[in-house]
């Protein structure tokens, strides 16, 4: 698509052409270069855990299979790490399958409440392991959306929330009429984001502290994926956070209306 701007100077519309050229390649460029660094980032972050596992593996061979301890530590640590190699391929082609288009919305009348219900099903060991509770704040007002991108969405969040807290916190799930649209809101009371990172939180492999999401089993995808999802569904998402305080992720969808199927 190329944008014209009209910009007037005497009659000259050759010039505007020009203009409208050059302002295409530029867009030309920018693509190439977000393709190549993603490619850049894929093969840095599929290489990390490879290298990984590739030196425990070593140090096994080189003596560390005489300790059973050792060899216990490290096949775990190895055991962990393909497992977040495994997410992270998932999470790659999610992405691209939402990007692309590719797929047709299978949208239909949609309750978040028994949704949330079932993420906390899903995530119940990771609650309990630290304490968090989750309270589902939301009344009968359905939503016309694709329930099994929606469940996504709220696990990505809410798993989020659990990773970014420490132990005892609170994660709430509530919601705000907007006319057509319904507003959901997960809050959570965790670390926090720094304001300087609030603008990126939502690009690929994006992370405030990389060790951490490391170690946490992130793949600095979620978010990306949230962004798509919700995007696909002409809806908007943002963040508010307060470094040591929390954080609410909002997300709006259209409400279900009758006769829509
Ligand atoms: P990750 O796999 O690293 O969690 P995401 O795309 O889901 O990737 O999130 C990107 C980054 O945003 C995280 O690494 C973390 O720094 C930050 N983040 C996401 N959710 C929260 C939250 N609820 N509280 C604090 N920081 C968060």
């Amino acid at each position: 698509k190329v944008e014209i701007i009209p910009i007037r100077w005497g009659e000259e519309e050759e010039g505007q052409g020009v203009l409208a050229i050059v302002r295409d390649f530029t867009r030309m460029r920018r693509l190439e270069t977000m393709r190549t660094d993603f490619v850049a980032n894929v093969s840095h972050e599929l290489r990390t855990p490879l290298t990984s596992i590739k030196g425990f593996i070593e140090t096994l061979l080189d003596g560390g299979l005489e300790s059973k301890e050792t060899t216990k530590r490290f096949l775990t640590i190895m055991y962990q790490e393909t497992d977040r190699f495994s997410r992270l391929i998932s999470d790659l082609l999610d992405l691209s399958r939402i990007e692309s288009g590719q797929t047709e919305l299978n949208r239909s009348k949609l309750y978040l409440a028994p949704l949330v219900e079932e993420v906390r099903l899903t995530l119940q060991d990771r609650l309990a392991e630290k304490n968090i509770t989750l309270s589902v704040e939301l009344g009968p007002t359905a939503v016309w959306a694709d329930e099994d991108l929606i469940r996504e969405v709220l696990v990505n969040l809410i798993d989020n929330a659990i990773k970014y807290s420490p132990p005892g916190g609170h994660i709430r799930v509530m919601e705000i009429n907007r006319g057509d649209e319904q507003e959901f809101i997960v809050c959570d009371t965790g670390i926090g984001i720094p304001k300087d990172s609030i603008p990126r939180i939502f690009e690929r492999f994006y992370r405030v502290d990389k060790a951490r999401s490391r170690e946490m089993g992130g793949t600095g995808l979620g978010l990306s994926i949230v962004k798509h999802i919700i995007e696909r569904h002409d809806g908007k998402v943002w963040v508010e956070s307060e470094l040591g305080k929390g954080s609410c992720f909002h997300f709006t969808l259209t409400k279900y209306q009758e006769g829509k199927e």
